[in-house]
């Protein structure tokens, strides 16, 4: 799945592509969601806002399409009107006079007002933003000691959006490896000065995957790994897929586990268990 800084950086193609001329035709897959193609041909995408991994595409005439790309979903931007060809299902689609932006087999898809957007179920229980550019560190490190977080495992609470909006699997087990923390601690097993380098690394690799095309690993040693002919999946990231691989810190073996049966991955003495 997309994880924030991968839904960020399609949302930042749309609105290049989207905003700077009228819409011309509107495509809705879904027969519910016709009606409103004639509402929003002829209006001007002002924004394509992002909060954790769900898109939201406003338009002038105070309407926004609400997306959340799940599993499958992917967003292509092309000449107008220029569809690839692929078994994808096209579902939603705006295009303008110069460009179009398709939204390929995605089924969560709705048309929401401003009050629907903050009634909204899922958006309305979304914790802090990890791609936030009002995000402080020390309002996620008292997140991470409030009643309500500090006695989860770092493991399951770094995949819940109800936390943090944005995270995902490559960014926990990314971000963990940053602070040194074993997976399987709680933040109350933390001292206040690892909670806030918690907080700062979650913040800065979630911004560095965004700015750098998905590179968590260390940018200087990403960049000698790639001139040395490491592949982009073998030189991105810290630990994420390097399972029995040597750690680039310490050269202990990463050790890969499954956790809310999802992969996760670390190095056992980077990230010790006490
Ligand atoms: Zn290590």
């Amino acid at each position: 799945m997309p994880e924030g800084p991968e839904i960020r950086i399609a949302a930042d193609k749309i609105e290049k592509a989207i905003c700077p001329y009228p819409t011309t035709e509107i495509f809705f897959a879904f027969e519910h969601l016709k009606p409103f193609e004639a509402d929003l041909t002829g209006c001007r995408v002002t924004q394509v806002e992002t909060r954790g991994k769900a898109m939201l595409t406003h338009f002038d005439n105070g309407l926004s399409v609400y997306s959340h790309n799940q599993l499958y979903g992917k967003w292509m931007v092309r000449k107008a009107h220029d569809l690839p060809e692929t078994n994808r299902q096209l579902r939603f689609a705006i295009h303008n006079a110069k460009k179009s932006a398709l939204l390929y087999s995605a089924s969560d898809i709705q048309i929401l007002s401003e009050p629907e957007i903050e009634a909204h179920p899922f958006l309305s229980k979304l914790g802090l933003d990890v791609l936030s550019s009002n995000l402080e560190p020390k309002q996620l490190q008292a997140s991470l000691k409030s009643k309500k977080h500090c006695r989860r495992r770092l493991a399951t609470l770094y995949l819940d959006q109800h936390f943090l909006a944005g995270i995902g699997n490559y960014l926990r087990s990314e971000i963990l490896f940053v602070a040194r923390l074993n997976p399987q601690r709680r933040p109350a097993d933390c001292t206040d000065d690892q909670l806030l380098t918690l907080a700062e690394a979650s913040i800065s690799v979630a911004d560095q995957s965004y700015r750098h095309r998905g590179i968590t690993n260390d940018l200087a040693l990403a960049s000698r790994l790639k001139a040395g002919g490491d592949r982009y999946r073998d030189y991105r990231y810290w630990v994420f897929g390097r399972d029995q691989k040597p750690c680039y810190v310490c050269s202990t073996p990463i050790v890969k586990e499954m956790v809310s049966n999802r992969r996760i991955y670390y190095c056992p003495y980077c990230q010790p268990c006490l």
